[in-house]
C-alpha cells in the first residue's frame, strides 16, 4: 500500500507520524510545496533569545483532542521541552478586550460573575439566567452572534463572543456557526427548549472514558492554562519532523501538486516541477480551497463543496522593547468588532513567557475585515505604523521598539461560517460515494486549532486504512 500525504504542516507531518506508527509497512510520500516543513508555525529566535511567534504560540491542554496532543508530546519525546503557563499565573487569569476607549478585565472567577464588571452593565451571572426567559428558535444552524444575542443578550454577544471568535479565528461572529463552538449548547435548546433543561438532563450521562498520559495526567494535577516550548511552538513539528525521519518515508520539499487524478483504487499527483506520483491512497492536508483547485477538472462537484470553506487573512506584528512597558500583566486583550478598530487583539508575550525586562507583544490585524481595511495591495510599512499608533492609543506606549516583524499571512485560517458542518458532511458523502481513497485533514475541516488538527489527521488515518 502507498499513500502521498499533501502538505507538510502541523497536521500533514501528524498523519505522517500515525501512518508510520499504525502501518509500518506501508510506503509513505509526503509532498511540501514550500523549502521547509511546518506551515503556519514558525518561532522566529532573535539574536537576544526573544522568539517572534508568527503563527500560533500556545496549546489548550484540556479536552479529548488536547491529551491526544499531549500524548503525542510525550511519544516523541518533547515532553522536557514544555512550557506551561498555569491557572493561577496573570496571564491565565487575566484576559481583556478593549472597549469605548480602556482595557477592561473580563470575569475569570466564579466570584466576579456575580460582580458588575464594565464594559457590561449587569453582572455576567444575568446574562447566564437570561437563558431559563429566552424562547426557543427552532434553526439548522445560525451565526454564534444570534445564538449568544437571543440566549445571554446582546453585551454577551458584542463583549465576549465576538472578541472571542477575533482570538480564535479572526473571524466575525456574525458569519460563523453556533456549531463552531457551541455545538452542544446549540443541540440542547434546539432538544430541549433552553440550554440548562439540557445541561441538567445530560449532568449524568458519562462521557466515554479516556486513559490520560502520564503528560496529560500532569497538565490536570499542576491545572495548566496553556502551554508552549522553550524554543517556541515550531519545536512542536520540528520534533514530529526528526521522529519520522526516523523512519521509513520520503518527504519532498518543494513539490508542490498543481493537480490530481483521483479514481477508487489509484490516484496521481502531478508536480509543478513535472513530476508525476503514483499512489493506492492520498492524505489531503493542504486548505480546502488549494485541495478545491487541484480537483476542478475531474471532480467539479467535490471542488465547489471544498470551495465554500474560505480562509482569511492576518496581518501579524511582532514587537519587543527592551524595557516592562506593560500597563497590566495578563495575556492580552482582544477588541470588539463594534469598535471598528483595525485591530483584533494584542498578545502579551513577554507576560505569558517572561523574558527578562523586555516586553514582547503581537498584535493581530485584519482577519474577515483584512479586504475591507487594507485592500488587496497592502504595504506592511502602514501595518506597522497602524500597529503601533494602536499601541500608543490603547496602551500608552509610545517607544519604538528594538525588533519588529510583520508578515501578511495569506489565507491563513479558515471560517466556519453558517452551514459549514452541513458542507462537509456533504464532502464526506461525495468521497465515500464515489470509493475515492481519500482522507482529508488540517484546519479546514473539524476545527481550526492545533490540538484539533492532530487529531484530524489521526482520524484521517483511521478511516484511511
Ligand atoms: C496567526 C495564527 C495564529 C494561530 N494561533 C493559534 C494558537 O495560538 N493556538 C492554536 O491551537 N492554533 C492556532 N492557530 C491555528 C494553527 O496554526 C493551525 O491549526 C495549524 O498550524 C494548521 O496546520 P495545517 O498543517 O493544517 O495547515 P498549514 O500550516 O497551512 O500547512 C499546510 C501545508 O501544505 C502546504 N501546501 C499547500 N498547498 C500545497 C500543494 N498544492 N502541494 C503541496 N503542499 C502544499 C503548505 O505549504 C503548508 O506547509 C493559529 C493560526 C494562525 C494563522
Amino acid at each position: 500500500m502507498s499513500t502521498v500525504i499533501l502538505g507538510g504542516g502541523l497536521s500533514g507531518l501528524s498523519a505522517a507520524y500515525y501512518l508510520l506508527k499504525t502501518h509500518p509497512k506501508h510506503s509513505v510520500q509526503l509532498l511540501e510545496a514550500s523549502t521547509r516543513l511546518g506551515g503556519w508555525i514558525k518561532s522566529n529566535t532573535l539574536n537576544n533569545n526573544i522568539i517572534f511567534e508568527e503563527g500560533p504560540r500556545t496549546i489548550r491542554p484540556h479536552g479529548l483532542a488536547a491529551y491526544n496532543t499531549l500524548s503525542l508530546i510525550q511519544e516523541i519525546g518533547l515532553e522536557s521541552s514544555v512550557i506551561p503557563i498555569h491557572s493561577t499565573a496573570p496571564a491565565a487569569k487575566n484576559r481583556m478586550i478593549y472597549a469605548d476607549g480602556q482595557l477592561h478585565l473580563l470575569p475569570s472567577s466564579i466570584s466576579s460573575i456575580f460582580k458588575v464588571m464594565s464594559p457590561f452593565s449587569k453582572p455576567l451571572v444575568w446574562y447566564l439566567m437570561h437563558d431559563f426567559i429566552a424562547q426557543k428558535q427552532t434553526v439548522k444552524d445560525e451565526s454564534i452572534y444570534d445564538f449568544c444575542n437571543r440566549r445571554f443578550g446582546t453585551e454577551v454577544a458584542d463583549y465576549l463572543i465576538s472578541p472571542m471568535i477575533c482570538g480564535i479565528c479572526a473571524g466575525n461572529s456574525k458569519e460563523i456557526s453556533v456549531k463552531f463552538l457551541m455545538k452542544t449548547l446549540f443541540e440542547y435548546e434546539q432538544k430541549y427548549g433552553n440550554i440548562y433543561k439540557g445541561l441538567i438532563r445530560n449532568l449524568f450521562n458519562n462521557s466515554p472514558k479516556t486513559e490520560l498520559s502520564k503528560l496529560a495526567k500532569r497538565a490536570k494535577v499542576e491545572r495548566w492554562s496553556v502551554y508552549s516550548f522553550k524554543d517556541g511552538l515550531e519545536s512542536l513539528p520540528r520534533a514530529i519532523e526528526q521522529y519520522i525521519k526516523k523512519k521509513d518515508i520520503s518527504i519532498e520539499l518543494n513539490a508542490k501538486c498543481k493537480s490530481i487524478e483521483l479514481y477508487p483504487r489509484n490516484i496521481t499527483v502531478h508536480l509543478d516541477n513535472g513530476k508525476s506520483i503514483d499512489a493506492s491512497q492520498m492524505i489531503s492536508s493542504i486548505s480546502s480551497e488549494e485541495l478545491s483547485q487541484l480537483l476542478k477538472n475531474q471532480h467539479p462537484d467535490l471542488s465547489t463543496l471544498l470551495e465554500k470553506i474560505k480562509s482569511v487573512t492576518v496581518a501579524v506584528v511582532n514587537l519587543q522593547y527592551n524595557k516592562k512597558l506593560l500597563p497590566k500583566e495578563g495575556f492580552g486583550f482582544l477588541v470588539p468588532p463594534k469598535e471598528r478598530l483595525p485591530i483584533l487583539g494584542v498578545i502579551f508575550d513577554s507576560s505569558c513567557f517572561p523574558n527578562g525586562e523586555n516586553t514582547v507583544l503581537t498584535v493581530m490585524m485584519g482577519g474577515a475585515w483584512f479586504q475591507e481595511l487594507f485592500g488587496k495591495q497592502c504595504d506592511k510599512e502602514y501595518i506597522l505604523n497602524l500597529a503601533q499608533e494602536h499601541l500608543k492609543l490603547m496602551l500608552g506606549i509610545n517607544e519604538q521598539p528594538e525588533n519588529v516583524k510583520v508578515n501578511i499571512l495569506e489565507k491563513c485560517i479558515p471560517q466556519y461560517t453558517v452551514g459549514h458542518n452541513e458542507n462537509v458532511e456533504k464532502i464526506q458523502k461525495y468521497i465515500k460515494e464515489n470509493k475515492l481513497p481519500l482522507a482529508l485533514c488540517g484546519s479546514s475541516y473539524y476545527g481550526v486549532g492545533v490540538n484539533d488538527v492532530i487529531l484530524s489527521s489521526k482520524n484521517a488515518v483511521e478511516q484511511l486504512c
